[in-house]
């Protein structure tokens, strides 16, 4: 079975080398979905949300909402970000099983172990 929490942060970036609109600087609302599998604990749950929250929150929601992106990331494209919040996660030891990340309401990064 496979959990998954969605959280949202605000941000902007720029993407210099870009030909169309995304070379000036601007922001998006962010969307990303986290998603733990795995079988069922003794409480019958692969785990808790509460648990992901505590995590998402401290290693990405708090490092990245209301910053400048490019301050982070050389080349915050959604695919890099995406992967930057992959490895955060893995360093404080969260076992994602994919990742999504939306930019806008129709754009989206799926990034999957
Ligand atoms: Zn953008």
């Amino acid at each position: 079975m496979t959990v998954a929490r969605r959280y949202r942060f605000e941000a902007a970036h720029q993407l210099p080398w870009h030909p169309g609109k995304c070379r000036g600087l601007h922001g998006h609302s962010y969307v990303l979905e986290v998603h733990v599998s795995g079988s069922l604990d003794e409480h019958g749950m692969v785990m808790d949300f509460g648990e992901v929250d505590t995590v998402v929150d401290k290693h990405v929601l708090c490092v990245l909402d209301h910053t400048h992106l490019n301050e982070v990331l050389d080349n915050p494209t959604a695919e890099l970000v995406v992967a930057w919040i992959g490895e955060r996660l893995d360093t404080a030891g969260l076992a994602w099983s994919s990742l999504r990340l939306w930019e806008t309401e129709d754009g989206s990064v799926l990034f999957e172990r």
